[in-house]
């Protein structure tokens, strides 16, 4: 079955999420012995150990930001820059920081050559989340770890949503999304057990 059938078939509904990964060429998004591979529903290693993610999971997190055209997105973690282009395609602002260079440069340079020209890669240190480009009406983490950085609540707008996998790097994490009302008050919710990379702690470190 084609890889949009699967997703949908999965419980995701977003008409926006589900015609974006139609239209995103998956395939310029893994290493060139894989290609034929891109079009499945499973995660790819990337290189520098780390991973392009599983379809399934990039659209149901795209789908959980509710994501609108003209709507400023953070990710932390660029990896191949595949999630990137799904929110770009998608019309999004998109905002996207890779701690890995050669990955960021990649990423760029892909993101580029496919006239994704909303989609800004930075260089740097997920932790500290992008400050001059903030707020953010959602932010994605595409990475693990025991807690979500402060600075990326910070970042987020009133009446925004922040999603990432929340947990032990060793173990089970669980996708979290966290709402901020109107008056600045967050409330989580944890969705499903998923396996991600770990977000690695750069050199600013946490707060
Ligand atoms: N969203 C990616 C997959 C991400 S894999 C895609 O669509 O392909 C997780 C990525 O997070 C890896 O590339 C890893 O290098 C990066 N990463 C880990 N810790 C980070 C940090 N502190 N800041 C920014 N990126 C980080």
């Amino acid at each position: 079955m084609a890889m949009v059938d699967l997703i949908a078939r999965a419980g995701v509904r977003d008409s926006a999420t589900l015609a974006a990964m139609l239209r995103v060429p998956r395939h310029e998004f893994v290493p060139v012995e894989d290609r034929e591979l891109a079009y499945g529903d499973f995660p790819l290693p990337i290189g520098y150990g780390q991973t392009i993610s599983q379809p399934y999971i990039v659209a149901f997190m795209t789908e959980q930001l509710h994501p609108r055209p003209e709507m400023k997105v953070l990710e932390i973690g660029t990896g191949s820059g595949y999630q990137a282009a799904v929110l770009g395609e998608i019309g999004c602002m998109v905002y996207t920081i890779e701690i890995v260079e050669s990955l960021a440069r990649r990423a760029a340079a892909v993101l580029a050559r496919l006239g994704y020209d909303d989609v800004h890669v930075r260089f740097g240190d997920g932790y500290q989340g992008w400050p001059d480009a903030a707020p953010f009406d959602a932010v994605i983490v595409t990475a693990a770890a025991d807690e979500i950085p402060p600075l990326l609540l910070d970042q987020l707008a009133a009446g925004g949503r922040l999603i990432m996998p929340v947990g032990p790097q060793d173990g089970v994490q669980y996708l979290t999304v966290v709402d901020k009302d109107r008056a600045g008050q967050l409330t989580p919710r944890v969705l499903l057990p998923v396996r991600f990379v770990p977000l690695i702690e750069g050199k600013g470190g946490r707060r």
